[in-house]
């Protein structure tokens, strides 16, 4: 290419390479504000993250939230009118979950007893979760009844390490942050009883 340094295009005029010392430095000024690397300048989300580190992801246009953290309750129901008005059958499916699932997960936030579940599975993967839950210690039948929300939880985690989505040392620390609620949920379950 860097035959092509400093000639000019005769149809467009366009001028390949850069022209001096300044203008390669201009360009990467330019290009650090809008590319995807750790100290970009572009402005990042404002929201605060779970682990409570600021989020870094890119804004969406004329906003101050990334698309994951753009979520308030009335872009919500925007994004299922706009489902609905689309007329896709699929797309309105999906939507429905997706609220349903957001309403169970906050339900599930105050009171891990309510009935419900967000996830399916296969019966031949039920059978493969229920196997591999006993073996970590976890009653899929006891906590279907008692506390939906951590039978639904563990039945994610399953799916998820069944796809190779999960590493080894992140198993082993949700397995242990699932035992612990579960913990107190029982012990809250009791003490209202
Ligand atoms: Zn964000």
């Amino acid at each position: 290419m860097s035959s092509l340094r400093g000639r000019r295009d005769p149809r467009t005029g366009r001028v390949f390479g850069f022209q001096s010392e300044t203008q390669r430095h201009n360009f990467m000024i330019g290009r650090a504000r809008f590319c995807d690397g750790p100290n970009r300048l572009m402005p990042t989300c404002t929201a605060v993250t779970r682990s409570g580190e600021p989020c870094k992801a890119a804004r969406m246009r004329g906003r101050s939230t990334c698309f994951r953290h753009g979520g308030s309750p009335k872009a919500k129901k925007t994004r299922l009118t706009a489902a609905y008005f689309s007329g896709d059958a699929d797309r309105i499916q999906r939507a429905e979950m997706r609220l349903e699932r957001n309403r169970l997960c906050m339900l599930w936030s105050h009171d891990p007893s309510r009935p419900g579940k967000t996830i399916v599975l296969m019966p031949d993967d039920e059978e493969i979760c229920r196997a591999w839950a006993s073996q970590q210690d976890f009653r899929l039948d006891t906590l279907d009844q008692d506390l939906p929300a951590f039978s639904d939880a563990l039945r994610w985690l399953w799916a998820r390490k069944s796809r190779g989505l999960v590493s080894e040392e992140d198993m082993t620390a949700k397995l242990a942050r699932l035992r612990n609620r579960i913990l107190e949920a029982s012990v809250a379950l009791d003490h209202s009883r």
